[in-house]
């Protein structure tokens, strides 16, 4: 009862085997809304017991990776290689107790049995021969310096099952666990008794994670029976797929969280589109007129997050949809809240604006309708923040090429510079007038003009973009326009 009215300890648990990688920042998503909807704590725990595949490296990924998606942990980092003691006590408990066994047979022999009975078609578990033997015996050879193991001894007849909270009642049967081995002969734990340790010297309620582990569950209920500790709440989280519903990996793009980064995604808008992989926040989900919304700001997420809105269904990542996201939550931000993310993008390319800080933010509001990612303030709209920059060759083809019209801006250059008003209003009036004095249609010039002061073929509105640029840029990058691309 009491763990009901406390308030939930939840943990992420990555084996830093590999960088951090959608599923599992998913996994720590769900762990981090679950915590912080109800006030309680998350643990980030570092599972690196498979000492040959962990490196610090990819631990410090993992953190990258979460602090990227703003997933703060309340305690730790914990490192399970720096806790064996702990978990050398609790399997001592479960020797103790009778729950364990040590097991002498040797690597050769097990692959050797294993394979026989993969060849007469019986299932390739244990065949719990040392078991039986006598527990003074194998102490004794123990004593003596034998190398074993130590593994559970499953109960023979019966079931294991527990309550999973997406899921519901999941059960196996006992003939179909082995007796899986909790220490190895060199004394480093292995998952199964690791994870159960920790999770409960770290007094956890809630225990969620992604629903391959379901299998691995029972061995840990199990473990818990035998240590006489009340379970805690298992809630498995349904598989992400890709597009072609097989299990998301590299062929479907890229896996790693920090290449989200890297392709310029705002944080947040990840953390919305992760969110609803797996998991719909029902009728407070939808708007005035029953269609589900799908954009959640992170306090929406907090207060609707519930594990009763986890689906049984795997979820499909679907890039188009994380693209719509993106832009969704670049327009919305407002400049100011765009532009931390965006000076990281510049000083990624190297530059900082030669602008004011009123003309930048001016610039991030007047371009960002346009913003397929954060990279975008830094590449294709470089102009509007810096005077270096490049012209697209394939723009200039299109619409600078010709000699005439290149002539014709740089006279325009020169009315712009001596008309004193410099508004949207003014400038095109300007334009059109000097178009129809040369006898030339004004759509070449404003085409001309946007590519000699963009760069690009592509922009908002010309003369928006000119009263954000001022008068003396304009007048410059038109006067330049004869340069351009002629090197
Ligand atoms: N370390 C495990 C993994 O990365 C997670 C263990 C668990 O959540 O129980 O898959």
């Amino acid at each position: 009862m009491s763990e009901s009215v406390s308030t939930p300890r939840v943990r992420f648990a990555p084996s830093p085997t590999g960088y951090l990688h959608v599923g599992g920042a998913r996994t720590a998503l769900f762990n981090w809304l679950y915590a912080r909807h109800f006030g309680g704590t998350l643990i980030l725990r570092i599972e690196d017991t498979d000492f040959e595949r962990s490196s610090e490296e990819m631990v410090e990924g993992i953190l990258e990776g979460m602090r990227w998606l703003g997933l703060n942990w309340d305690e730790g980092p914990f490192y399970q290689s720096k806790r064996l003691e702990l978990y050398r006590q609790t399997a001592e408990k479960l020797l103790a107790s009778g729950h364990a066994y040590y097991c002498f047979c040797t690597r050769e022999e097990l692959e050797q049995r294993r394979a026989a009975a993969v060849a007469a078609g019986r299932p390739p578990m244990y065949d719990r021969r040392c078991r039986r033997i006598e527990k003074d015996i194998a102490a004794q050879r123990k004593a003596a310096g034998e190398a074993c193991a130590l593994r559970f001894a499953v109960p023979e007849g019966g079931a294991t099952s527990f309550e999973d909270a997406v899921f519901g009642k999941v059960e196996f049967s006992n003939a179909e666990i082995e007796d899986f081995v909790l220490l190895r002969s060199d004394g480093i734990p292995t998952y199964h008794l690791s994870v159960v340790a920790d999770d409960i010297d770290m007094r956890l309620t809630h225990i969620i994670r992604g629903a391959d582990h379901i299998s691995n569950t029972p061995k840990q209920v199990l473990q818990y029976r035998a240590l006489g500790v009340q379970l805690p709440v298992f809630a498995h989280v349904p598989l992400i797929l890709g597009p072609d519903k097989t299990r998301l990996s590299k062929r479907h793009g890229a896996t790693s969280v920090i290449a989200y980064k890297e392709f310029g995604i705002v944080p947040e808008a990840f953390r919305n589109f992760l969110s609803l992989l797996g998991w719909t926040p029902g009728a407070a989900g939808k708007d005035a007129d029953g269609k589900d919304r799908e954009i959640f700001g992170s306090d929406e997420l907090i207060r609707l997050f519930s594990l009763d809105g986890i689906s049984k269904s795997n979820a499909v990542f679907d890039n188009d949809k994380l693209a719509w996201f993106n832009t969704e939550y670049i327009r919305a931000y407002d400049a100011q809240k765009l532009l931390p993310l965006i000076e990281e993008e510049w000083a990624k390319a190297g530059f900082t604006p030669d602008r004011s800080q009123d003309e930048v933010l001016a610039a991030i509001n007047l371009v960002k309708p346009r913003a397929r990612n954060l990279k975008d303030f830094a590449i294709a709209f470089r102009a509007y923040f810096i005077d270096s920059f490049e012209y697209d060759p394939a723009a200039v083809a299109k619409f600078l090429k010709d000699d005439f019209v290149r002539a014709l801006l740089v006279e325009l250059a020169a009315r712009y510079e001596s008309t004193a008003e410099f508004t949207e209003a003014s400038t095109e009036q300007v334009l059109r007038e000097f178009a129809e004095e040369k006898g030339v249609k004004a759509g070449a010039l404003i085409n001309g003009s946007r590519v000699a002061l963009t760069g690009q073929a592509v922009a908002p509105s010309l003369f928006a973009v000119m009263v954000n640029l001022g008068k003396n840029r304009v007048v410059k990058r038109l006067a330049a326009a004869n340069n351009v691309g002629t090197v």
